[in-house]
């Protein structure tokens, strides 16, 4: 089948040799991330990865603790949850078995499972960073999605918390904002434009949620595996973004990896060809 991978819109080509005409514009399906579900589950290489990330922050933030000059219960440690704090991939895994892409309602019904586990490294770090005082704070696009069954607006602020509690965070001094949450009153006045619509922190942009965190606190670290987990003030995706912010990075910015999904991900063939270099 790999030899029919070029781009045939004939279909006398197809009568003649039996390949399938491959649409270079259509979203390619599930499958295309096997192999990224599998480094994610079984892959040494990830878990060691995740861990070296969280041990190195764990080091930084004794050291911060050391030499801070006011107390670090007015300091905030924000983490992204998705890749971040909770490992997916067995969602990501059903999508390739069920030859599907991701939909609101099949991952609704994964976060209502609550049985994600840690990525790995990042308990022990949370352990810590309570210990030494600091405020965890989880901000995360897992959307507000009433269901049919329930009254509750948002049960997945419930299904995050009692996920979390699972692999071992004690998440009674934590925060956990969501997208589409509704801000508490001190932070209403911080809402964006599109956001005050409907009152909510509506948008993907964490940047009202993160301005929330900071009325209270000083953010001191993030974590995240995604751009908009730390600003949304950068340029396209690519390496010069990530040498605009070499100073944050490994210090107080913590960027965990994914290959399955994210911003820098080519939809379709005909993309993947326009980002693919070989050699010159
Ligand atoms: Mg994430």
């Amino acid at each position: 089948m790999a030899l029919c991978r070029t781009v045939f819109s004939s279909l006398i080509f197809f009568a003649l040799t039996g390949c399938a005409a491959i649409d270079e514009t259509a979203p390619e399906t599930a499958h295309d991330n096997t192999d990224a579900v599998i480094w994610l589950q079984s892959s040494t290489e990830y878990a060691a990865a995740t861990a070296g990330v969280y041990a190195a922050a764990t080091t930084a933030l004794q050291g911060m603790a050391q030499t801070a000059a006011s107390p670090t219960s007015g300091m905030a440690i924000v983490l992204d949850v998705d890749e971040t704090v909770l490992d997916n991939s067995p969602y990501q895994g059903q999508l390739v078995f069920d030859d599907a892409n991701y939909g609101t309602e099949s991952w609704d019904r994964w976060v209502a499972l609550r049985t994600a586990a840690e990525v790995p490294g990042v308990v022990d770090f949370i352990r810590s960073a309570q210990s030494l005082g600091f405020h965890v704070v989880f901000i995360t696009n897992r959307p507000c999605r009433a269901r049919p069954d329930s009254t509750d607006v948002c049960p997945q602020i419930e299904d995050t918390r009692v996920n979390l509690e699972a692999i071992g965070i004690d998440t009674s001094l934590t925060t956990i904002y969501l997208r589409g949450q509704r801000p508490p009153e001190s932070c209403r006045a911080l809402l964006t434009t599109e956001e005050q619509a409907d009152g909510t922190w509506s948008q993907s942009d964490k940047t009202s949620r993160r301005a929330c965190v900071g009325l209270d606190r000083e953010i001191v670290m993030l974590f995240g595996d995604q751009m908009g987990d730390f600003t949304e003030e950068h340029g396209a995706s690519g390496r010069q973004t990530a040498a605009d912010f070499d100073e944050n990075w490994g210090r107080t910015w913590f960027m965990l990896p994914n290959p399955t999904y994210g911003g820098w991900k080519p939809r379709t063939p005909a993309e993947k060809r326009a980002l693919m270099r070989g050699i010159d």
